[in-house]
């Protein structure tokens, strides 16, 4: 856990979240702005800064991606496809650095 990190604190339950998803391991929760109908945040419950932090731990990468996959299954309007958008680094457009991956869905995403 990081002490300061807006979404270690939404783990802790310290700040409010509507929870989509959660194991042993994965939270997955509603972004406060979405961009879509469907707009969720996958996190691994262990802070990270970034991707490439926790693409260091293969197990921790496989939990994320197959929780939001598994996640994706139950929802009907996410059957045709969804986008998946992770943002690194200032450059990146990352704003919250506790390593997340954005789903997106619920219409026809675009070229962006
Ligand atoms: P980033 O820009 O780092 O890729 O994405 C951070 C996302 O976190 C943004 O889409 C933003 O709307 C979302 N966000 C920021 N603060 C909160 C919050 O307190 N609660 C929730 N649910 N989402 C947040
Ligand atoms: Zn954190």
């Amino acid at each position: 856990m990081s002490k300061n990190c807006l979404f270690c604190k939404i783990v802790k339950g310290e700040i409010p979240a509507a929870k989509v998803f959660e194991s042993e391991t994965v939270l997955g929760f509603k972004d406060i702005n979405p961009s879509a109908p469907i707009h969720v945040l996958f996190i691994s419950k262990t802070h990270t800064n970034d991707i490439s932090e926790l693409s260091i731990d293969p197990t921790a990468l496989s939990d994320l991606f197959s929780s939001l996959t598994e996640y994706a299954t139950t929802i009907p309007e996410l059957k045709d496809g969804y986008r998946l958008i992770i943002n690194k680094g200032p450059r990146g457009g990352q704003s919250v650095f506790h390593t997340h991956i954005h789903l997106l869905g619920g219409k026809q995403m675009q070229g962006f």
